[in-house]
């Protein structure tokens, strides 16, 4: 998009919003200019396209759609039907699925949705399939007790939390670790490394109905091919949850065996991590599990937000260039030689480096917990989120680990000598903060000390190294 153009878009829209409620113009505003002062290393953030973030400020947000394209509980769906093919097309093509279900709202949905399908499709439960057969008003209570027990008593294998996995792979705190029985995988604690012996051994002994891949925090590419051999083996459903490196798969940094979609039977992800697309999800599958799918709404989600899925569809055209493929071989060098720089400068790293979009850096090796590195970080300017590393003895809030991304800072146009500089400025922070000790000289896990010169030193720094890569910088609010 030409710079007048933009400019004169998002300029017109806040003047819109402003006559109404110009509290929220000031605050959207406010977002462009604390995004462009921040050096944001979070591994799971991007920064969309002018033309992915317009596609959702418009009247298709007013439309209930329900249903699928050509198959609506609501009239008039004409342009949705077209907007949603579209997405579904790009979807299909951009990753070679059989199948693509763009309604799911986030990634948590579109999990929601992929765990439906299988167990639709898989569980053999005498009650579902009379409930299937017959009308709904004609189940006894008898039925849904059996149907309840028989849905409800089915296995899920993921990838442990502290080993990188997610909170919808099976665990409490979300429905998935309600819904299923649990167990999980984890990686070899000499290496760091995903143990796929020790995976199949749990496989063969558990018997999941559901293999769950894909990470949050796991900074290495992952065997597809070899986790789809183990699930064949003890009949279980492959689901990948590729989230967080969907843009390295459509980008084809990862192909053959770390391709989830060539190997699983279900693919889901967000849209607005490594995609870089609005924030939404979505499901690919085969032909199989593609009906069950597509019943994603209203079994677990609402009618299909219109304008993120047009939004969807303009995100996934832009991943089909070969300017997204540069793009997405650009984030992996940059989170290479950001591991380097700081293996370089003493870090200690899970798996001691990394070959996708992240890395993980256990900053107990400084004497501190995820949580004061997080915060010493955010006090100079670099902004980070603090993560569980294996076996963490600090939990899941304090934790051991800091857990850094390329995907946004490559967007900006960031490259490989300035991550060096980065791995500076980090090291700097880690080796200038001791954490704070109390009345009886107990380190403290959440307070620390930072010279606030060093701090205010840092953000310097990272202010200066962000100055030669403007963000949007098509736009310019108020001209
Ligand atoms: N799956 C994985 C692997 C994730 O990392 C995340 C978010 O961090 C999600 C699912 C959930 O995505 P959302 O926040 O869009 O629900």
């Amino acid at each position: 998009m030409s710079a007048p153009s933009a400019s004169a878009a998002f300029n017109a829209s806040l003047d819109v919003v402003r006559a109404v409620e110009p509290r929220i113009a000031q605050a959207i505003a406010d977002e462009l200019s604390a995004q462009r002062e921040s050096l944001k290393l979070i591994a799971s953030e991007n920064y969309a396209s002018p033309a992915t973030l317009l596609a959702m400020g418009n009247w298709l947000s007013d439309k209930y759609a329900e249903g699928t394209v050509g198959r609506r509980f609501y009239a008039g769906c004409q342009q949705v039907d077209t907007v949603e093919a579209i997405a579904a097309e790009h979807a299909r093509e951009l990753f070679g699925a059989d199948h693509a279900y763009v309604q799911p709202h986030s990634g948590i949905d579109a999990n929601l949705v992929a765990f439906w399908a299988i167990l639709a499709q898989r569980v053999e439960a005498p009650a579902l399939a009379a409930a299937q057969a017959r009308h709904v008003n004609d189940l006894t209570e008898q039925d849904w007790e059996t149907l309840r027990r028989e849905l409800g008593n089915q296995r899920m294998l993921g990838m442990s939390l502290d080993a990188g996995g997610h909170l919808t792979h099976g665990f409490r705190p979300n429905i998935s670790g309600k819904m299923f029985h649990q167990r999980s995988y984890g990686t070899d604690p000499a290496t760091g490394l995903l143990d796929y012996d020790a995976l199949r051994e749990t496989a063969r002994e558990f018997r999941p109905l559901i293999l769950v891949g894909g990470y949050s925090a796991y900074p290495r590419r992952v065997n597809f091919a070899l986790m789809r051999e183990i699930a064949d083996e003890v009949g279980a459903t492959l689901m990948v949850d590729m989230a967080h490196f969907a843009g390295l798969v459509a980008g084809k940094v990862l192909t053959g065996d770390f391709d989830p979609v060539a190997h699983a039977h279900v693919v889901t992800t967000t849209t607005h991590k490594t995609l870089r697309g609005p924030r939404g999800g979505m499901v690919l599958c085969t032909d199989e599990l593609a009906e069950h799918v597509d019943r994603g709404c209203p079994m677990v989600l609402g009618g299909p937000l219109p304008h993120v899925m047009a939004a969807k569809a303009v995100a996934l055209a832009e991943a089909r260039t070969a300017e997204f493929q540069d793009y997405a071989q650009r984030v992996v060098d940059n989170a290479v030689a950001l591991a380097e720089g700081l293996l370089r400068r003493g870090a200690r790293l899970v798996t001691g480096g990394t070959d996708n979009h992240l890395v993980l850096i256990d900053v107990s090796a400084h004497g501190l917990t995820g949580r004061q590195a997080e915060s010493a970080l955010l006090d100079s300017g670099i902004v980070t989120n603090r993560n569980s590393v294996p076996q963490d003895p600090n939990g899941a809030w304090y934790t051991s680990g800091v857990r850094i991304g390329t995907p946004a800072l490559t967007t900006r146009g960031l490259g490989v000598s300035e991550m060096d500089e980065i791995a500076e400025l980090i090291t700097t922070v880690f080796t200038h903060t001791t954490p704070r000790s109390d009345a009886a000289g107990k380190a403290s896990k959440a307070t620390y000390e930072l010279d606030a010169s060093v701090a205010a030193k840092v953000a310097e720094q990272a202010t200066g190294l962000l100055a030669g890569f403007p963000l949007y910088p098509e736009v310019t609010l108020g001209g």
